[in-house]
């Protein structure tokens, strides 16, 4: 068993970090955050340094790197621009990744290079507004092949994170087996947000504003063939695959924030007096941060060893909805301690405390946490509850 980072993975994490630290004042992100704005600068000085195609092969234009990789970049991308992040995560770890293995030759030419350039933007709009965890039981939204080949998509979907900037949403909707709430009869097509009969709205949101979330109708929306991502009909079965990686990287967006949560917080516990000594002094402080490092680590084995079994190709469902799970609820843990070492200055926005705990709630995204449960139960052998 090896536990260590190799030189090459440190390099990459320390690319990240030059790029994000030299370029861009720690203000930047926060102000993207207050005024809802994509962090396009950030994505093209990312993408300029090729940290964008990491799991693009390298035929394609990619690094041809692994998902350990791509989540250590992102575990450093999230501790130094919080929820903005988001950005690279679902560029990264969907768009790109989708694109890569999915996508068609001409599909590929077309979308791949704005991707990993950090010019474009690919979002995922599978959510519909009846329900999130019932995925299947709530998809209304459907499509038919017209005798020309084409398809006509009417319905609508919800929550779609970046459709507002993107250049493609990829709508995954329901075309064959309508009467029933099967896996099959699922096609994902990769629509153009200007395609006549869509209509993107922003959902006005206190949290993840950077990256938005937002309405997606689709009414008489045309979508050439070619435009047919995945095979027909068996969408979701190749989208499983895809989500184990947003399930991991959900898990490394909350971890790196938790770590900056702690970052913040230990450096005041050094800096910060009360009685004429530092209140790291203070036991009540102290084993406060220790026991939020001893977590931190826990929660970075756990999350680790889910993208190294994904890199290696080996089954890492149980593996990544853990870890989405332990992370998500650890960093909310994390950041309410660290608030509570900052005291009354924790409400402050000299701090970055709010953003943290606006932003580091991934216990809803991609599923919820009741979901995972549900799954890790499951697969224990248990009965399924619903
Ligand atoms: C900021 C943001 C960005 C998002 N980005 C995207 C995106 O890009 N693309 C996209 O498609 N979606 C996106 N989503 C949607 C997200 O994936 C859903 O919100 C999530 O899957 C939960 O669905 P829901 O909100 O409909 O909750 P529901 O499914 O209605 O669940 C409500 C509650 O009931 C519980 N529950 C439901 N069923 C069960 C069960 N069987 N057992 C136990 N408990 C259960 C849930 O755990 C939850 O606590 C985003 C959401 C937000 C807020």
């Amino acid at each position: 068993m090896d536990f260590d980072i190799s030189d090459e993975q440190q390099a990459m994490v320390a690319g990240v970090r030059d790029v994000l630290r030299g370029r861009f004042s720690p203000s930047h992100f926060r102000e993207l955050e207050d005024n809802s704005e994509w962090p396009w600068e950030a994505m093209q000085a990312l993408g300029d340094h090729g940290y964008l195609s990491i799991l693009a092969p390298e035929e394609l234009g990619g690094a041809g790197g692994s998902s350990l990789d791509a989540m250590l970049c992102l575990e450093e991308a999230a501790r130094v621009m919080g929820g903005p992040a988001m950005a690279y995560f679902t560029t990264m770890c969907f768009g790109v990744r989708t694109l890569a293995e999915l996508g068609t030759p001409l599909q590929q030419e077309r979308i791949l290079p704005g991707l990993m350039a950090g010019t474009s933007f690919v979002g995922l709009s599978l959510t519909e507004p009846d329900g999130g965890t019932d995925v299947l039981g709530a998809m209304r939204t459907r499509a038919k092949q017209d005798a020309d080949g084409s398809w006509v998509i009417n319905g609508a979907k919800i929550f779609t994170t970046g459709a507002h900037i993107a250049d493609y949403v990829i709508a995954v909707v329901r075309t064959d087996n309508f009467e029933k709430r099967g896996s099959y009869g699922v096609t994902m097509f990769l629509v153009p947000t200007d395609a006549p009969g869509l209509t993107i709205t922003q959902i006005p949101l206190f949290a993840q504003r950077t990256t938005g979330a937002n309405n997606v109708v689709f009414d008489d929306v045309r979508v050439p063939e070619e435009m047919v991502l995945g095979e027909v009909h068996k969408g979701l079965y190749s989208l499983f695959n895809v989500l184990n990686d947003e399930r991991i990287g959900a898990a490394t967006m909350a971890l790196g924030i938790a770590q900056a949560a702690f970052d913040e917080a230990l450096e005041y516990a050094k800096t910060r007096t009360a009685f004429n000594r530092p209140i790291g002094q203070f036991q009540a402080v102290q084993h406060k941060l220790a026991e939020i490092w001893v977590r931190l680590q826990a929660v970075r084995q756990t999350v680790y060893r889910a993208a190294w079994l994904q890199s290696e190709g080996k089954p890492a469902e149980m593996e990544s909805s853990g870890a989405k799970l332990l992370a998500s609820e650890t960093c909310i843990w994390v950041v309410n301690e660290c608030m509570d070492i900052l005291g009354g200055y924790s409400h402050t926005l000299e701090f970055n405390m709010s953003y943290y705990l606006r932003d580091g709630r991934y216990t809803f995204a991609p599923v919820t946490n009741n979901a995972v449960k549900n799954l890790i139960g499951e697969r224990l052998g248990l009965p399924k509850s619903y």
